[in-house]
């Protein structure tokens, strides 16, 4: 059970992926009292990428765990509090808003900040559940290892596919890349990292409609999979030895619906140059409300929008709550 400090916070953070923890670090370092909770990834997708070469500041790049770990002891040195806990139920009707925490716990915030993130979008095939973490994964960083001189597949045409094929060539013999269209979304330089790859082959215009392979009680292993040329409607048989999902995101608003205003996609809206969401003195920052960047750096920036906005908007309380006061 989270040992929290307050009763209210002046903020109240949800997340700690580069969004959250930017946030943390500015609003405790304006100081304000900060509270945070990892959720069920802490530090969020960063922690499950390898090298991060984009991120300002680190000639040779730099390890995403560290990078998230550094932050984290950033926020932690101007005093905010990062408790391993899962918010399970916010309450926005009426201030200060409540927060529930997966042990019952509750407490009370003037400000919230939504930096819950995104998570990696599923093809929806049975055979995926049935294969997931045994030969079907969304994380070549993590699971990549468990595929030396073995042949997979990665779905997919955008800069995640892209990344997770060029990196699982560490490890497999032959990584195939299969996307639905014949042309990539990728940017540019991944692309030709990907195709100028001897080891990484694509399969163009291709769906995968059904994952198979041996299931026999808790040893599951995977042979390949059914693929349908979107073209001519064929279904064949693509032997491998393990799929990739590199498919895109789902923002996280679970906790949010029906609270706050999502777009057609399930983002959380955010004013113009803004972080702030539909209902006063919350914000949104980070993948939960940006599907078009989704970059740690933006994260990052959006997180230190969030920080500010929530300074302000305690500071118009203050003075609201002071002239009422006379
Ligand atoms: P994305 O750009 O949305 O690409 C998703 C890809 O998956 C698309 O090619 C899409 O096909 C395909 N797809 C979606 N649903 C599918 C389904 N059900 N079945 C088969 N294919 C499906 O997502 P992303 O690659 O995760 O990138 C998201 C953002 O993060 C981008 O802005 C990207 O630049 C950034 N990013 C950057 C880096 C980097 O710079 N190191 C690394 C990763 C991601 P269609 O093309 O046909 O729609």
């Amino acid at each position: 059970m989270p040992k929290l400090n307050k009763e209210i916070y002046d903020v109240a953070i949800i997340g700690t992926g580069p969004a959250g923890l930017t946030a943390a670090i500015y609003a405790s370092r304006a100081d304000l009292s900060v509270v945070m909770f990892e959720g069920s990834l802490p530090g969020g997708q960063l922690t499950q990428t390898s090298e991060v070469e984009n991120y300002p500041g680190f000639r040779e790049g730099v390890n995403g765990f560290m990078l998230i770990d550094d932050m984290r002891h950033q926020a932690l040195r101007f005093g905010a509090e990062i408790h391993f806990a899962i918010v399970t139920e916010v309450e926005l009707e009426g201030r200060p808003y409540t927060v529930t925490l997966d042990d019952g716990t509750t407490f009370e915030a003037r400000t919230l900040v939504v930096a819950s993130g995104a998570r990696p979008r599923k093809l929806g095939l049975e055979s995926e559940t049935l294969f997931w973490g045994a030969g079907v994964s969304s994380c070549a960083t993590c699971d990549g290892a468990f595929f030396r001189d073995r042949e997979v597949a990665v779905i997919g045409g955008g800069d995640s596919a892209m990344e997770e094929a060029t990196f699982l060539t560490k490890f497999a013999s032959k990584v195939t890349i299969i996307h639905r269209r014949d042309d990539l979304r990728a940017s540019a330089i991944m692309q030709k990292r990907a195709m100028d790859n001897p080891k990484v082959e694509f399969l163009w215009s291709h769906e995968v409609v059904d994952i198979y392979g041996e299931a026999e009680g808790r040893v599951k292993d995977v042979k390949g999979l059914k693929v349908k040329d979107r073209k001519t409607g064929e279904v064949r048989d693509f032997p491998v030895d393990g799929l990739f999902l590199g498919i895109g995101h789902i923002p996280n608003t679970d906790l949010f619906t029906g609270k706050l205003d999502t777009d057609d996609e399930g983002y959380l809206v955010t004013a113009p140059d803004s972080t702030q969401t539909s209902v006063p003195g919350v914000f949104a920052v980070g993948d939960v409300q940006d599907k078009v960047f989704r970059q740690a750096i933006t994260a990052a920036g959006t997180g230190c929008m969030g920080a500010l906005e929530a300074e302000r908007f305690l500071a118009d309380l203050e003075d609201e709550e002071a002239a009422a006061a006379q």
